[in-house]
């Protein structure tokens, strides 16, 4: 999979999916991520990409010019039209689900807005989905961005082990997760729930099965309802 990133701060989204699992996974080809500066593709000679709003107002707009031409080179690089997202407070809120569907396309776009945002014209021609990280504000699209692509990264073919490492994690399967232990076995007097110890893989997966409904229904009753109600458990 690709994952292009439009940005004016490309090395800051950059050095993050540079480090650890996504970066190894980066490295050995098992992803490919370029991020890409926003301003390279402005024809101002002051290399200039955003202006004051129409209307009035208070902040800047990013234009909309710099943003499809850096659009127009991704899509001449891959030769087709990735998956384009717009990262903003107005969008959907991200899910893990959407992540899933996102690491099955070939291709995806992010583009990061900045200031008060990015000139309507060009999100209306280009963009296919609005994501957003959550009902708050923040500065710029690129730490939204870094979210997006690592939880999507993760569960492309070839960057975790296996697919067991995220299909038993929280919200996967509309659960959270049940807790986990590592040695040493007594830590100041707590020791380690004994089923754990057992090596009785039925009884330890009944054990984490039971946990995390527990935990599920303490913590995200909201979750833990609608679990109930597709899967007729209790
Ligand atoms: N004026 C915009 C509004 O009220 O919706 C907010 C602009 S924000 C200061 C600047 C940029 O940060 C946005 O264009 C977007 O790319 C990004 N951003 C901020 N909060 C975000 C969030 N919760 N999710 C995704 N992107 C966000």
């Amino acid at each position: 999979m690709r994952i292009d990133i439009a940005t004016l701060f490309p090395e800051m989204v950059d050095n993050i999916l540079a480090e650890s699992i996504v970066g190894r996974a980066r490295k050995k080809g098992a992803i490919e991520i370029n991020c890409h500066q926003i301003r390279d593709y402005t024809l101002d000679k002051h290399r200039r990409v955003d202006d004051i709003p129409y209307g009035g107002g208070m902040g800047m707009v990013m234009q909309a010019e710099p943003i499809y031409r850096c659009y127009q080179a991704v899509c001449e690089q891959i030769g087709a039209k990735p998956h384009t997202i717009y990262m903003t407070p107005k969008g959907s809120v991200f899910t893990q689900s959407r992540a899933a569907e996102l690491s099955r396309m070939d291709n995806i776009l992010i583009i990061c807005g900045h200031y008060e945002g990015v000139d309507q014209r060009v999100l209306d021609r280009i963009v296919d989905e609005e994501i957003s990280i959550g009902d708050y504000v923040l500065t710029g699209g690129e730490l939204p961005a870094a979210v997006v692509t690592d939880a999507v990264a993760r569960m492309c073919s070839g960057v975790l082990s296996s697919p067991e490492c995220y299909e038993e994690e929280s919200h996967f399967s509309g659960l959270l997760e049940y807790p986990q232990y590592t040695r040493p076995e007594i830590w100041e007097g707590e020791a380690v729930p004994p089923v754990l110890l057992t090596g009785h893989h039925r009884n330890i997966a009944d054990w984490r099965h039971e946990k995390s409904l527990e935990i599920t229904k303490e913590k995200r009753p909201d979750m833990y309802e609608k679990y109930i109600a597709q899967t007729g458990e209790k």
